[in-house]
């Protein structure tokens, strides 16, 4: 794949703000190294989200500055169609049924309102990818005994059966100050959990040319319709099979190989947690309710979340069968995990957000 790199004057600011960011948080320096007497940079870490804060408390009927914004995130995540024109600031019942849907995916109580924790959800850092295709999604449903479950995307693409080696590649690498050989460490070791899982395994290699996915980061608009939004918002995005692209927020305050719970920055990153996390999508998972899955969209910052849980295994373990070397996850502390039967649901419908994304960004780039 052709990488789009133009960066807009616009964007140049942020490419700065970006580069002292990653001057500061890239690895091997790690967080506590950091060298005091910095300046304060916290200004240029607002929340792209922080302005729903206002609106915790609006609910059906309510008019307020702002609720249309809203309405533009809960349609990028798939909870509302694309606006025919533009969204109003009408608290509307079609807004109201998005809430719920949200909040019943994300196990929030399902008031339709905008409570304190479903506004705080939505201020949280995530995957791009959306949460519902088309109006419809696996995602939040359940089984008859009640469990969540893992999803796929439309019609359940993965790599094909016979392929159990796959190629990686680092391509665009020129918007981290992250050093490649801290790269490589950190992606193998993500790759390498959801190969202990199945039988697929994988391997970097130097070219693009050569490799069945492709790891890249980037800034703003990018080419592929799904533009990036500077610090926290949307951390990353990755394409169902057997598209293979990876794209990071060249703008996030990653934390590559330190322990990020050290962190001096609230909005670092974790590195390999969304590459665990975005390497799911690549293989052909969509999000899961299970908050404890690596699978669930949103990631808190200065956490590391890296462990594939019972559910990313089921998912991973039905598209592609596990591994008899596999020694199974950790069970979580509290919780009687029950054994399900019932048969993932696919996702209906094309992957319509970022499929088109995929095909705009081929037209523009071959
Ligand atoms: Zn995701
Ligand atoms: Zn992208």
């Amino acid at each position: 794949m052709a990488s789009i790199r133009s960066v807009s004057p616009l964007l140049a600011p942020l490419a700065a703000a970006a580069t002292v960011l990653a001057v500061l948080m890239s690895a091997p320096v790690s967080a506590r190294s950091l060298p005091e007497g910095l300046p304060d940079i916290k200004p240029l870490l607002s929340n792209p989200w922080s302005a729903f804060q206002n609106l915790s408390g609006c609910q059906f009927g309510d008019q307020r500055q702002g609720l249309a914004r809203l309405k533009d995130y809960l349609s990028r995540f798939g909870y509302l169609p694309a606006p025919p024109a533009k969204f109003n600031d009408m608290f509307d019942a079609d807004m109201e049924s998005a809430i719920r849907t949200y909040q019943h995916n994300f196990g929030l109580e399902a008031t339709g309102q905008l409570d304190a924790s479903t506004v705080a959800k939505m201020m949280s850092p995530r995957c791009g990818v959306a949460d519902i295709i088309n109006g419809t999604s696996a995602m939040g449903k359940t089984t008859v005994h009640g469990r969540n479950l893992y999803s796929y995307f439309p019609g359940s693409p993965s790599w094909p059966r016979s392929k159990k080696s796959l190629r990686y590649a680092i391509t665009a690498a020129t918007e981290t100050t992250i050093d490649r050989a801290t790269l490589s460490k950190v992606f193998a070791s993500a790759f390498a959990r959801w190969s202990a899982a199945t039988t697929l395994n994988f391997t970097e290699t130097a070219s693009a040319s050569d490799a069945d996915i492709t790891i890249g980061f980037h800034s703003g608009d990018h080419g592929d319709g799904e533009a990036f939004d500077g610090p926290l918002g949307t951390l990353a995005h990755a394409f169902s099979p057997t598209d293979g692209r990876f794209h990071l927020d060249a703008s996030e305050a990653w934390v590559a190989g330190g322990d990020v719970s050290r962190a001096s920055l609230d909005a670092a990153v974790d590195l390999e947690s969304v590459a665990v996390h975005e390497i799911g999508h690549l293989l052909g998972l969509g999000h899961s309710s299970v908050e404890g899955a690596i699978m669930y969209p949103t990631i808190t910052s200065r956490t590391q979340k890296v462990e594939l849980a019972k559910d990313d295994v089921d998912g991973i373990q039905s598209l592609y069968g596990g591994n008899p070397n596999f020694k199974g996850v950790t069970p979580p502390a509290t919780s009687s995990e029950e054994t399900h039967s019932a048969a993932p649901r696919a996702l209906s419908g094309p992957w319509s957000g970022l499929a088109g994304a995929a095909a705009l960004a081929l037209a523009l780039s071959c």
